[in-house]
């Protein structure tokens, strides 16, 4: 079997195509023979080397993949079963997706969800299901299309378009902010009614702001972030993954004690089963159709080191998909 491999060569990480065997996997009730794969912001780190994503090397990298059960010792799968997997530390720290097959945990593994297969399972990918966590936390913040305007930082990446998308679909009005003029035509095919740039979103932020926004997925972190926090309406909701700008947080307690304001962390690695199944039934019924074309560059496995440092450049838009096989 092909995989990317991940070693260290004087302190760099080094990324290259090897012929594994099937023993080289690591240990794990069920082997899956992946056909798809995807290339997320993590990924771009881990394979680049610019973040500390891998501890332990050689490492097969890949946060997400879909594929059929090869081979299973859990009776909830068998062979031929067509499966999912985001998260759970997987190409990360357990050989992961850019590879033709991974062994994995079976609680980990999700069941091909009905109305998805798994070139569409990846186009929606780590990001997308991330993205419906995020609409899910606005939703629970009591965020309904009637409250006002949605903002979506970092609008044209992975997650951003998913949003965007998501949102779109389910009736907001969404403001996307992107840093680059030419993912325009782009975000507003994707639904969005109004695109500001990033700049105006990363200047020194005020403690509070004239407040315009009912609720915000925010990619970026660091200043951005404060900025979007001192722009909420009263009781407007935040909902938190990313750090595409940074990992800090520059902010005060203004938005929280003055407006009244929710910031709610997502994470998509450790989110529990049963969540995980709600969010793929979400994506399957609100995404349209036509988000799967417009929204996914697809790329082999040798292209993935290439790709990983262009998404790192912010020279990609949407979603990238890896085919494997
Ligand atoms: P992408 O690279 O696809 O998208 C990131 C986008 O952020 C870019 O397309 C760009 O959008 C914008 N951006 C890039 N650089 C900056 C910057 N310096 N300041 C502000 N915005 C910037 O990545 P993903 O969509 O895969 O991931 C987005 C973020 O979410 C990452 O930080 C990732 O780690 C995180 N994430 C978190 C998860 C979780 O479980 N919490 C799961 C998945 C992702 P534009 O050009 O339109 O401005």
């Amino acid at each position: 079997m092909q995989a990317l491999v991940l070693e260290q060569a004087e302190g760099k990480t080094v990324a290259a195509i090897r012929q594994l065997s099937s023993d080289d996997l690591p240990a794990g009730s069920v082997t899956v023979d992946i056909d798809w794969s995807s290339l997320n912001y993590k990924d771009a780190l881990a394979i680049t080397g610019k973040g500390k994503i891998i501890r332990q090397f050689p490492m097969v990298p890949g946060i997400d993949f879909a594929g059929k059960v090869h081979h299973s010792e859990d009776p909830r799968f068998h062979s031929g079963q067509a499966v999912l997997l985001t998260g759970w530390g997987v190409g990360e720290n357990h050989w992961g997706g850019l590879a033709e097959q991974a062994r994995v945990d079976a609680d980990w593994l999700v069941s091909m969800p009905e109305g998805l297969d798994g070139r569409k399972a990846m186009i929606v990918g780590t990001a997308g299901f991330t993205a419906m966590l995020c609409v899910m936390a606005l939703e629970e913040g009591g965020i309904t299309p009637e409250s006002g305007e949605i903002l979506v930082t970092g609008a044209s990446g992975g997650v951003g378009s998913t949003a965007v998308a998501l949102l779109s679909a389910l009736g907001y009005h969404v403001v996307a902010v992107s840093g680059r003029q030419s993912t325009h035509d782009y975000l507003r095919q994707l639904g969005a009614k109004e695109i500001l740039s990033r700049d105006a979103f990363s200047g020194e932020p005020r403690p509070l702001d004239k407040q315009r926004w009912a609720g915000a997925v925010d990619t970026a972190g660091d200043k951005v972030l404060a900025n979007v926090l001192a722009q909420m309406h009263y009781s407007g909701v935040v909902a938190a993954c990313g750090l595409a700008a940074g990992f800090a947080l520059p902010t005060t307690v203004m938005p929280f004690i003055l407006r009244n304001v929710r910031l709610q962390g997502v994470d998509s690695v450790s989110t529990p089963s049963a969540r995980r199944a709600e969010a793929w039934k979400r994506v399957v019924k609100t995404l349209p159709a036509s988000f799967y074309q417009q929204a996914a560059l697809e790329i082999s496995l040798a292209e993935a080191p290439s790709s990983a440092a262009r998404l790192l450049n912010n020279e990609i838009q949407g979603r990238t998909l890896v085919k494997i096989r």
